[in-house]
């Protein structure tokens, strides 16, 4: 139901546009959401360090705003590349304040910390990253956020409304952004983070599969005609529990491949059991961003110990 087209953006619903970034591959388009209430603005994960960057601005002046004045916060869903590498470069072009949620903080603050201590890499894969161009780079512009968002904080873009929900299953300090109002959720990565697959995602190592799923849980009770993921397009009315039904379906598979995988061998460490994953198929891997795989499998196995699933001992996971 878009009502209006531009150049660099569109009205899904009035007051709230997309503006979206080049296609990237697996990850889709990357995009902006721009929210309106008369002469206030916010824009809703900034994209990485160029995309959609100047567009942003740009549309924002189409639509008859000043950039300075009128954009009053960057908003972040999570602290990933692809969401927060223009937070710096929106900021220095608007004096807007960035939120986030601390747990995501340091990613803003410091750009490494993603490969650092997010990501499950080998020695290669980390200097790969380092030089990676694709929408996790890394080479941002540093910048600390103007205030940390919690649970229940209510943001105000004029007179709309955005109630604050910590989820932490993509990443720790993953939150998305309730319009009741309008109902509207704005999901960052939380619900999908391909598209047009909801059984293709990924975690970070500070996220939790768990955690993911009962936060779907709760976000399903919530009365939403308009989902607005960061990369899938926007979902509407009955396709949106649709959605959520397949998102928490592929956790559910993800959990239950991975113990199976586990059982037949016995024992396995992280490599042998991306290996017979991968001759299986019975997941869908990012063959982009292979190392999210990776990270996501970790993650699910230590999600599966603290569940007393399985456990691991110097490195070699076993069936209990
Ligand atoms: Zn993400």
């Amino acid at each position: 139901m878009i009502t209006k087209l531009t150049m660099y953006g569109s009205e899904i619903i009035p007051g709230i546009y997309v503006v979206k970034g080049k296609f990237a591959d697996e990850f889709g388009f990357i995009s902006s959401y721009v929210i309106v209430d008369g002469d206030t603005a916010a824009v809703i994960d900034p994209g990485t360090a160029g995309d959609p960057g100047k567009d942003t601005l740009e549309f924002v002046k189409h639509l008859g705003l000043n950039p300075k004045s009128d954009i009053t916060t960057i908003l972040c869903t999570h602290g990933h590349p692809d969401h927060i590498g223009g937070a710096g470069i929106l900021k220095k072009a608007t004096g807007a304040s960035i939120m986030i949620h601390e747990d995501d903080a340091v990613l803003l603050s410091n750009p490494s910390e993603f490969i650092d201590s997010r990501l499950k890499l080998t020695f290669a894969g980390r200097m790969a990253m380092k030089v990676d161009r694709g929408p996790l780079r890394v080479n941002y512009r540093p910048v600390d956020p103007d205030r940390l968002l919690d649970r229940g904080d209510t943001i105000r873009i004029g007179d709309v409304s955005l109630r604050v929900i910590h989820t932490g299953g993509h990443s720790a300090g993953h939150c998305v952004f309730y319009d009741s109002a309008r109902k509207v959720l704005f999901s960052g990565d939380e619900v999908n983070n391909f598209p047009n697959d909801p059984r293709k995602f990924y975690i970070d190592l500070s996220g939790s599969l768990a955690i993911r799923r009962s936060s779907l849980e709760s976000l399903q009770k919530l009365d939403i005609e308009f989902l607005l993921p960061s990369h899938d397009v926007s979902h509407m009315m009955g396709e949106v529990s649709l959605q959520f039904r397949e998102a928490a379906d592929a956790i559910l598979q993800f959990q239950d491949n991975v113990l199976s995988h586990l059982s037949a061998r016995g024992s396995a460490d992280l490599e042998q059991l991306v290996f017979d994953i991968q001759q299986a198929r019975s997941i869908p891997i990012p063959t982009d961003a292979y190392s999210l795989f990776t990270t996501t499998l970790e993650a699910c196995l230590q999600d599966l110990a603290r569940a007393g699933l399985i456990r691991c001992n110097e490195g070699i996971w076993n069936p209990i």
